[in-house]
Formats: C-alpha cells, sequence, structure tokens
C-alpha cells in the first residue's frame, strides 16, 4: 500500500519553507497532496484558491508524480479519508509554532485516529519565512526573490503594482 501524507495550509503564497517542507516528506512517504484548505465564507486571502494552487503546481513540476495539489474546504481528517491518505505532516519553525499545531493535532486525533500528524522542523534558512510577512514585506515594495519561488514572486509584484 502506498504512504499518502496530505499537507495541507492556506499556502497564500507558497514560501520556499513550505516547498522545502513537502520536498523532505517525500523521503517518508510515497506521495504527498498539498492541499489549499479554505473556508469561502471567510477568505481574507491575497490569492484566489486557483491562483494558489497554480503558483504550487508551477513550483513542483520536477516532483509532479508523486505530488498531488488540490484544494477543500472543511474538515481535514475528512479530506484524508476521502483521499485514503493515513498522515497528516506540519511544519514547525519555533516554540510559537509548536502551541497551536499541538492543540490541532490532539483535535483531529479526537476526531479521527486513522490519521496521524507528522511534524517536520524548518530548515534553518526558512526559519523565519512565513507567508504573512513575505506579503506585508512584498507589499511594501521589500525584495522576497529569495523566500519564493520565482513565479510567486512575479504574482506578487504583479498584485502590488496593481494596487
Ligand atoms: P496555516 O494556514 O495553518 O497558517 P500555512 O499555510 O502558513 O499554515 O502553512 C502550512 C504549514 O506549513 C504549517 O504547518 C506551518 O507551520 C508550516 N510552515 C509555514 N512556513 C514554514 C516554513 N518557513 N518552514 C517550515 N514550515 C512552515
Amino acid at each position: 500500500m502506498k504512504r499518502k501524507a496530505v499537507y495541507a495550509g492556506s499556502f497564500d503564497p507558497i514560501t520556499n519553507g513550505h516547498l522545502d517542507i513537502v520536498r523532505r516528506s517525500l523521503c517518508s512517504f510515497d506521495e504527498v497532496i498539498v492541499a489549499v484548505a479554505y473556508n469561502s465564507a471567510k477568505d481574507t486571502a491575497l490569492f484566489s484558491v486557483a491562483e494558489r494552487v497554480e503558483m504550487i503546481r508551477e513550483a513542483l513540476t520536477d516532483v509532479a508524480e508523486r505530488v498531488e495539489v488540490d484544494s477543500f474546504e472543511g474538515l481535514l481528517v475528512d479530506y484524508c479519508d476521502r483521499k485514503a491518505a493515513c498522515a497528516v505532516i506540519r511544519g514547525l519553525r519555533a516554540v510559537t509554532d509548536f502551541e497551536y499545531e499541538f492543540q490541532m493535532a490532539m483535535m483531529n486525533r479526537h476526531l479521527n485516529p486513522r490519521v496521524e500528524t507528522f511534524f517536520m522542523t524548518a530548515s534553518e534558512a526558512y526559519l523565519y519565512t512565513a507567508s504573512r510577512l513575505v506579503k506585508e514585506v512584498s507589499r511594501l515594495g521589500g525584495d522576497v526573490g529569495s523566500l519564493v519561488p520565482p513565479g510567486v514572486n512575479e504574482r506578487l509584484n504583479r498584485k502590488f503594482a496593481e494596487s
């Protein structure tokens, strides 16, 4: 049986930190589904779900055979069941991530004990990379080219040039 894991998040937008987690997780899983989680009732994202999916696909073409890019609304554990995935991957940057991630993992286990949460530590180079900060810096004209894939950098520049 294939070991399939889901890496979910808002990915608004995907950063090199996220991509590093996806690539490293392929050492432990046969297939990884990168899934944009959204809530249509209160989505305050900068990029649309379709744009986010497209940017992730573009950045992972070289591993497309083992990586599916998708989006979903609703409970993550239900999505895992639908996709026959037994694991959820989460990335940990600092202690500050831990409290929230630990709570989420406990809640997900409560909801569906068949799905296991795997934590991966961020690479040193991306310890301080966060989508929120990348957007803020880019909005103010700062260079985030080394923190995001080229397609994301272009779209950020375009987005903020429009406004
Ligand atoms: P959320 O939607 O929960 O805020 P994100 O979409 O920002 O999460 O990220 C999804 C997952 O990726 C989370 O587990 C988050 O901790 C992790 N992550 C975010 N940035 C990085 C990074 N630079 N390095 C490693 N993991 C990261």
